[in-house]
């Protein structure tokens, strides 16, 4: 059995020498186990994250361990409730030619629906990605334009097709290559354009003038930046990744953590008051409430004067008030 170590940390760009082969003996499978001989692995971008020593949603690798990642492959020894040898299984140990498991941890599939490696992709966690990300996060409906970054990859490309298969109006993606941008506009994508080319505000802005409803971010970066210009009003974003940033050295400009976002499966909403006058009665009446009870407490900075009224309005800029600054006439 051969299977791969990260002998080090990358720093920035991984290289050769963060990985080490190291041969092993093919496991022997205990009570409840099974032995399965790997035949496709996934390699994932997430897996870069956990190449550094950080806190994150999934643990760091461990230094001169194997590393592990989705993999599908044959149960050829041991057994387990409703797993038995001849089985096609997917599980969690990637990166070895032969996985030792609990059964309880691998899932039975069926290898004449489709072929196997398709349940490491388009019928598995990269398709979910897409699937759930655009109908549920970003909640695309028919006929809205649809902007995706990463467009040529596993979940990118299942977004535009999605997105084209679910009645959106018009479908955009960016790819790092002519020869991508050439499979995208196969695909079905209404328009596709190389990053490379020029700024990604241009090059969106010429794909879809009248802006975008939905973006689905896997880039960040540019692109994100990119997609908030162009999205319209109550337009949504799934912020599914950020592989610009994953071997950058440096961090990124603020907010530095935006990557958090995703980790944290975070909501950031923007919002107008004036969006939300129906509540006004409820609000004057529950706030107001408080008031008169004693429950609820506000400070007023007041200066005298409306010659004093542009340095009422400079301290505030400058945090002289405390509370509400408001000028007294
Ligand atoms: P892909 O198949 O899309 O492969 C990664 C692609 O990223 C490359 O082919 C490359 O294409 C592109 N890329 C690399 N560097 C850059 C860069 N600096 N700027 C723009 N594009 C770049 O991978 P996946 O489909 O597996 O993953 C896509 C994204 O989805 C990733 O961000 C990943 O982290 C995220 N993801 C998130 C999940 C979640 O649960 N939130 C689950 C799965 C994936 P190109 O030639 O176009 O540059």
């Amino acid at each position: 059995n051969r299977e791969i170590h990260l002998a080090s940390r990358p720093q920035g760009w991984p290289t050769a020498d963060n990985f080490r082969l190291v041969e092993t003996e093919v496991p022997t499978p205990g009570p409840g186990q099974i032995v399965v001989r790997n035949q496709f692995m996934s390699v994932d971008p997430y897996m870069r994250g956990r190449m550094n020593d950080a806190k994150s949603y999934v643990p760091p690798f461990a230094l001169d361990a194997p590393l592990d990642g989705g993999a599908i492959g044959e149960v050829v020894a041991g057994g387990a409730d409703g797993i038995n040898v001849g089985d096609t299984v997917l599980h969690g140990l990637g990166w070895r030619e032969y996985a030792l498991l609990d059964g309880a941890s691998a899932r039975r599939v069926d290898p004449d629906v489709a072929p196997v490696s398709a349940y490491l992709g388009v019928l598995g966690m990269t398709g979910l990605t897409a699937y759930a990300g655009l109908l549920d996060v970003a909640a695309m409906q028919p006929g809205e334009t649809v902007f995706v970054s990463g467009a040529a990859g596993a979940v990118g490309s299942m977004v535009g097709q999605i997105a084209k298969l679910r009645g959106a109006g018009r479908v955009v993606g960016s790819a790092g290559s002519p020869a991508k941008v050439q499979r995208l506009t196969a695909l079905g994508f209404d328009a596709a354009f190389d990053y490379h080319d020029g700024p990604v505000r241009d090059a969106l802005k010429a794909a879809a003038p009248d802006g975008i409803d939905v973006y689905f971010d896997n880039v960040g970066g540019e692109h994100l930046e990119a997609a908030i210009g162009a999205l319209k009003l109550h337009g949504r974003a799934a912020i599914c990744g950020m592989i610009a940033q994953y071997n950058s050295a440096e961090p990124p400009a603020a907010p530095r953590n935006l990557a958090l976002v995703i980790g944290k499966r975070l909501t950031l909403r923007g919002f107008l008051v004036g969006d939300h006058g129906g509540l006004r009665e409820q609000f004057v009446a529950e706030v107001g409430g408080w008031l008169r009870e004693g429950r609820l407490s506000y400070d007023e900075t007041i200066v005298d004067g409306i010659g004093n009224a542009p340095d009422a309005f400079l301290g505030l800029l400058r945090g002289e008030n405390l509370g509400k600054m408001l000028v007294r006439l």
